[in-house]
């Protein structure tokens, strides 16, 4: 029986690189996303052409309560369990700091706090019934040591999610091993936007002069999703080619 991993934001960008990443390790993969169906159909598409895996898609809004709920009893209905989670889904609005209001705040944290606590409550229960799980939740160096006041909600929602990866590692000992991983500027949608001079300047404070791929990140996650990594727990690892 295959093992069983939810990616949430698993349709595109770094989150699509773990889908297919766990698909190449034969796990059965549920991609969880918001809206966009066609990147979503396609990347099942892929994966069930390529590997011999089963492909599950959720639409649902992990900031909302209810969707979540749902997603996990719909994946428990299809899979009966799920043994490992990827807290991947995010959202970034850039914005100058004087233009940003309490909703551009409250969304960013909703999604990229509230969202990983709420899946990780549901999902992280099912683990503790079954005696085993792995939590790998994804923040950004944003949360650690890279700060712009320009997106100062996304960075304090990052930093939250280091915190969270403290206190879920506590809440589901000893049976689930919750980790972090923390990525640098990553060549991805979420960073189309950025003007060119800023992206050049900041790919040069890299140690390694270049952005991440989406794939440099989703082998690491698949390490700590690895019996190679059981013995890490509550941990939080930076993926930024030195910076
Ligand atoms: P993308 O914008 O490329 O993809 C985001 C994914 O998340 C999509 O699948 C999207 O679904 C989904 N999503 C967005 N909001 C929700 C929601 N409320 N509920 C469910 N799914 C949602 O992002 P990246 O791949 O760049 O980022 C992935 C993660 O990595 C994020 O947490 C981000 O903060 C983090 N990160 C990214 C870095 C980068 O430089 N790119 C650097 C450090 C961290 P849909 O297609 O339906 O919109």
């Amino acid at each position: 029986m295959n093992k069983v991993v939810l990616v949430t934001g698993g349709s595109r960008g770094i989150g699509r690189a773990i889908s297919l990443a766990f698909a190449k390790s034969e796990y059965d993969i549920v991609i969880n996303y918001k809206e966009r169906d066609t990147s979503a159909l396609e990347l099942k598409r892929e994966i069930e052409d390529k590997y011999s895996s089963r492909v599950l898609l959720v639409k649902a809004d992990v900031s909302s309560e209810e969707q979540v709920k749902n997603m996990v009893d719909k994946i428990i209905a299809s899979y009966g369990k799920i043994d490992c989670l990827v807290n991947n889904a995010g959202i970034a609005i850039d914005k100058e700091f004087e233009d940003r209001t309490v909703i551009d705040f409250t969304k960013t944290l909703s999604t990229n706090l509230i969202g990983p606590f709420l899946v990780s409550k549901y999902v992280g229960s099912k683990m503790v019934e079954n005696r085993g799980g792995k939590i790998i939740n994804i923040s950004s160096t944003n949360g650690i040591n890279c700060f712009f006041p320009t997106s100062i909600d996304y960075d304090a929602s990052k930093a939250g999610v280091i915190n969270l990866t403290h206190n879920l590692a506590i809440q589901f000992a000893p049976y689930v091993n919750v980790n972090c991983v923390a990525p640098g500027w990553v060549n991805t949608e979420m960073n189309q936007d950025l003007s060119e001079d800023f992206l050049a300047e900041e790919k040069d404070k890299i140690y390694l002069k270049r952005f991440a791929e989406p794939e440099d990140i989703a082998k690491v996650v698949l390490f700590l999703a690895s019996d190679d990594a059981c013995f890490i727990n509550g941990e939080v690892i930076k993926v930024d080619g030195g910076y």
